[in-house]
């Protein structure tokens, strides 16, 4: 009943209130996403010039970048035309980063995102409130592919709950109104995983949402505990690499499906599983995707026209398709993302961090980092290996001696090394965090 007024009452009202488009967007992207794959291909076609013929008539950076490439807007007939223009890396987004905003917005009106991205590098985008607000449908949408619906309760295995930041509103509004409940993946210990597996039995989630490692973690210490009237209608799996082994642990305990999902906080939602579990959809509704000869993703924002990030290269590596996807959907698919992994961390009081939390934390609060990993060469000795930038010193280096003490205590030692580049593996894959010494204490709760 609670989930019913939530739905058709207080997210209208708070969206009227608010003056938010998303729930008419959400009505339109649902009958949209099954569409015939050529008229998706259309659309996306027509926005794609919209966005460059925007970002030639209000961004430096592409004007100037587009004159040196000898290419124009008008060139673009075909997606294939769109080869001819650069590519935006990660270092051209922190290098050039003003000059990317559009001349026809005020930053002070955008919001603004800081992310370590899906490849530990920090970078700030701005993002205009009809986009986010268009964004955050289509990520509506993806989520109720999973089988909750907006309204129930969300139960979110995650470090850093958003709402904290807004102080008494922040948590009045979550309490009425977003109605998540937390387990902060920052600091993890059986008592308060025993603790979030109480809450959730009693609030009855309609959605599990977390990194892939954080909820096979949770899994791991209900199966141990006996814990088994978990039941909710989706569990998403974002931001990292979901393993098979890891998936099946999931679904067992929980008896419901993983939706794997892939983003990153400079595009938000990229791609989603649906209810086939058989490949991801393409969010063709925000962006245009291209997938290199040797499998690198490279994006075409549409939405933002803030900062319009125009065949961005993510830094992840992906499986295109071609298949059709049996659901019926004409967004396309791609097979599967080698993305980010990361291993959880154990402290010396024998709690448990997140590793794709912790890095991403420090290496966005390190002043000078241009990308970062952490390995854990034993429970009392950190290794914090960094790509400087030109103004990493001696603030960034007292910030990390604050932070490793902040978060592990006065026992561990850690040492800065820095390196040219941390290297993907050979698959594609970054590792963002490495622990030789956490299986242990995770084999403890039942990992
Ligand atoms: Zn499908």
């Amino acid at each position: 009943m609670l989930d019913f007024l939530n739905r058709h009452l207080m997210h209208p009202f708070m969206a009227w209130r608010e003056g938010k488009q998303h729930l008419r967007h959400l009505r339109a992207l649902e009958r949209t996403q099954f569409d015939p794959p050529e008229v998706i291909r259309a659309r996306q076609l027509a926005a794609v010039k919209e966005q460059l013929r925007h970002a030639w008539d209000t961004v430096p950076y592409y004007r100037a970048a587009w004159t040196k490439a000898g290419v124009h807007p008008s060139d673009v007939r075909e997606f294939t035309d769109l080869q001819a223009f650069p590519v935006l890396t990660k270092a051209d987004i922190r290098r050039h980063n003003r000059a990317l905003v559009s001349s026809a917005h005020d930053v002070a009106k955008c919001r603004v995102k800081t992310t370590s991205g899906s490849t530990g590098v920090p970078l700030t985008i701005y993002c205009d409130e009809p986009a986010m607000q268009w964004k955050a449908a289509c990520t509506v949408r993806s989520d109720e592919w999973s089988g909750y619906r907006l309204g129930q309760r969300v139960a979110k295995v995650w470090g850093n709950p958003e709402y904290r930041h807004f102080g008494l509103k922040g948590r009045l509004r979550n309490y009425f109104f977003d109605r998540a409940v937390y387990l902060d993946t920052l600091n993890l210990n059986d008592d308060r995983i025993a603790e979030f597996a109480r809450v959730i039995s009693r609030h009855r989630p309609g959605l599990i949402f977390g990194h892939a490692h954080s909820l096979y973690l949770v899994a791991c210490a209900l199966k141990k505990t006996g814990v088994t009237d978990v039941r909710p209608n989706g569990i998403i799996s974002t931001a990292m690499i979901l393993h098979d082994w890891q998936r099946s642990v999931i679904e067992t305990v929980f008896g419901c499906k993983v939706t794997n999902r892939y983003g990153c906080e400079e595009v938000s939602l990229i791609a989603s599983e649906c209810e086939e579990h058989n490949g991801l959809h393409v969010n063709a509704d925000s962006l245009y995707t291209e997938v290199t000869a040797d499998g690198k993703l490279i994006i075409t924002d549409f939405i933002n026209r803030a900062m319009p990030l125009i065949r961005y290269e993510v830094g992840d590596v992906v499986v295109p398709s071609d298949r059709a996807c049996k659901c019926g959907r004409g967004l396309p698919l791609i097979e599967r993302v080698e993305g980010r992994e990361a291993d959880y961390v154990v402290t010396p009081a024998g709690n448990l961090i997140s590793g794709i939390s912790l890095t991403e934390n420090f290496s966005n609060l390190v002043p000078g980092t241009a990308q970062m990993q952490i390995v854990q060469e034993s429970v009392t000795q950190l290794r914090i290996r960094l790509v400087a930038d030109d103004d990493f010193g001696d603030a960034g280096r007292r910030k990390i001696a604050e932070l490793v003490r902040d978060t592990f205590g006065e026992s561990v030692s850690h040492d800065v090394e820095l390196v040219d580049a941390i290297p993907q593996e050979p698959s594609g894959k970054y590792r963002f965090c490495i622990s030789k010494v956490a299986r242990e204490r995770m084999q403890e709760m039942g990992a």
